[in-house]
């Protein structure tokens, strides 16, 4: 259940994190194994456990959440210099908490493919 990973536990405050924004329909905070020098990560209050789990009643979510991530990069000073977005997808795709997110990484010219 997506309610029991550990982001379940950051939305409800049962644990720790650097909240960097919140809204009716997502949280924001920094990873805490930071792979560049910004990196956040974005989820939905909703528990999607991945993408692949997306329905077309969350198109409005993803588009809020992407136009989030605009913004969020604006406020955090790596909007000008440019930014990656990941999302992990399943086992193949690297994703091992299983509640959906969004990784904002800036601060330093990221390397292309990855491994
Ligand atoms: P993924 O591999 O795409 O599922 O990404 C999961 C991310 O969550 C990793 O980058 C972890 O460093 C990060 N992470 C795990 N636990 C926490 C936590 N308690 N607070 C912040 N980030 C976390």
């Amino acid at each position: 259940m997506s309610e029991e990973t550990i982001f379940g536990k950051i939305i409800r405050r049962e644990i720790p994190a650097d909240i960097v924004y919140e809204d009716d329909l997502c949280l924001a905070f920094r990873d805490i194994t930071p792979q560049a020098p910004t990196h956040v990560l974005l989820i939905p209050k909703k528990p999607v456990p991945k993408l692949a789990d997306a329905t077309s009643d969350d198109k409005e979510l993803l588009g809020h959440m992407m136009l989030t991530l605009k913004s969020l990069a604006e406020q955090l000073g790596i909007a000008e210099e440019g930014y990656r977005v990941v999302i992990n997808t399943g086992s193949n795709g690297g994703q091992t908490v299983f509640h959906l997110h969004m990784h904002l990484l800036g601060g330093r010219s990221l390397q292309w493919p990855p491994g």
